[in-house]
């Protein structure tokens, strides 16, 4: 689902780098694209990457999880929250002497309400479906006035042979003999720190405590199956790209009557053959000839609504921005404006015609030159 580059190149380290490597990797570029130094248009989202990459290299967990099974590993087993929380940002960039509060700004809608508002997840009961994340793909003209949008994918559901509770119909579920119904499991591992204790999860129940008697033959025990479905997302008017929407209870279904995960869909907005997007303002290149500019015209130009009629007025110079106002993208500051740059042309091949005017022109001014400067 995703095409996502290796975190290592990303921060540009070998696969072998140090800790404190990883750090100066990822402080070097933060300082190169961090959003409040550098307003290129796609600093945002190398910012993003960035993040991200260090998020995960820079947290020894989640780098074994990266390691062993590459981005396979992250997705579906850390929502979007997860993989930024841990990670101390705001020292960093407080350190650097650049905006702390980046990520509510630029993450805003991703967490949903603040950067600092984490879901906790919950410890006992049934767990909670994996998150998923997938991205949707927009026009301008959808960005710019919303539009809902139906997305396929695969989804884990509710077994809806057992019910979800994993047994095959007819059969019990039993206190589970690995953890004897705890849930959870005592492990010693070998750490830098010396030996470690860790309470895991049982893997044979799940956590839950029980395991059915015998495992249903369509999820084999799980309570879970996948099925392609379709979900509609409503794209809110004026949504940026790169932005994440939060599906709330649109993830995977929860074993064994646990609450759904969230589905994250980031909004891609395909590029526009006609404008550009500059934030609130989208950009229009038109062309006149000469006689145009000097005397004024009508001409048509492209808008998010169609095509749209503008004046140019007399004495239009080249590398002159008329302004079309709110005719941009809906924003929190209001409608943005249209802005068409204009190119005064040349022409390259003359007629007979043509030339004798143009000759005659030049006389003309040259005479008003001689007058006037
Ligand atoms: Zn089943
Ligand atoms: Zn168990």
């Amino acid at each position: 689902m995703s095409n996502k580059r290796d975190y290592y190149e990303v921060l540009g380290v070998e696969r072998n780098a140090s800790e404190d490597e990883i750090k100066k990797a990822f402080r070097k570029l933060a300082f190169k694209y961090h959003p409040d130094r550098n307003k290129e248009p796609d600093a945002e989202e190398k910012f993003k990457e960035i993040s991200e990459a260090y998020a995960i290299l820079s947290d020894p967990q989640k780098k074994q999880q990266y390691d062993r099974f590459g981005h396979a590993g992250i997705n579906g087993r850390y929502s979007a929250e997860d993989i930024f929380r841990g990670a101390n940002f705001s020292d960093i960039f407080r350190e650097m002497g650049l905006g702390d509060d980046i990520f509510s700004r630029i993450f805003g809608s991703m967490f949903g309400g603040g950067f600092g508002g984490f879901r906790t997840q919950r410890r006992t009961g049934p767990r909670k479906g994996r998150d998923l994340e997938t991205r949707v793909e927009i026009t301008l003209e959808q960005a710019a006035f919303g539009a809902q949008v139906e997305l396929s994918l695969n989804r884990m559901e509710t077994c809806t042979r057992c019910g979800g509770n994993g047994a095959e119909p007819g059969t019990n579920v039993v206190t589970c003999p690995r953890c004897n119904g705890a849930g959870q499991i005592q492990q010693r591992t070998q750490s830098l720190f010396g030996q470690m204790i860790t309470v895991t999860t049982c893997p044979q129940c799940q956590g839950r405590g029980k395991v059915p008697e015998a495992k249903c033959t369509k999820c084999r025990g799980n309570g879970l199956e996948e099925k392609r479905l379709k979900v509609q997302v409503n794209v809110p008017a004026g949504v940026e790209d790169g932005v994440y929407l939060t599906l709330r209870g649109q993830g995977e279904a929860g074993p064994y009557g646990g609450p759904s995960g969230d589905l994250y869909v980031m909004v891609r907005v395909k590029p526009h053959k006609h404008l550009l997007r500059r934030g609130a303002d989208v950009i229009y290149e038109a062309e006149v000839n000469f006689p145009q500019a000097a005397l004024g015209t009508q001409i048509d130009v492209h808008t998010l609504k169609g095509l749209d009629k503008l004046n140019i007025p007399s004495g239009t110079q080249n590398g002159d921005i008329l302004r079309m106002r709110g005719k941009g993208m809906p924003s929190r500051f209001g409608t943005g404006d249209q802005l068409v740059h204009i190119t005064v042309t040349v022409p390259k091949k003359l007629s007979r015609k043509e030339k004798q005017l143009i000759q005659e022109l030049e006389k003309e001014l040259g005479k008003k030159k001689g007058i006037f400067g």
